[in-house]
């Protein structure tokens, strides 16, 4: 499977020549080495357009721990 990540190339864009090897843990998107951002909390690997939202959904869930202790 290719990487399925756009990239942009001398202004035009085109989607990312690697292989993928792994997927987006949110978006299910396949990834390839360069465009898979590892979560520190969690190890999944995430797209770069899901890394902030994913981090935040840990965020919040600590938030909620928290509260609760
Ligand atoms: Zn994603
Ligand atoms: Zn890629
Ligand atoms: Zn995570």
């Amino acid at each position: 499977m290719p990487c399925e990540i756009t990239v942009y190339l001398t202004g035009e864009s085109t989607l990312c020549p690697h292989a993928a090897l792994t997927q987006c843990a949110d978006c299910r998107a396949e990834l390839c080495q360069a465009h898979a951002i590892e979560c520190e909390v969690c190890r999944m690997y995430v797209c770069g357009d899901c890394i902030i939202e994913h981090r935040f959904s840990h965020d919040q869930a600590e938030q909620k721990l928290r509260a609760r202790a």
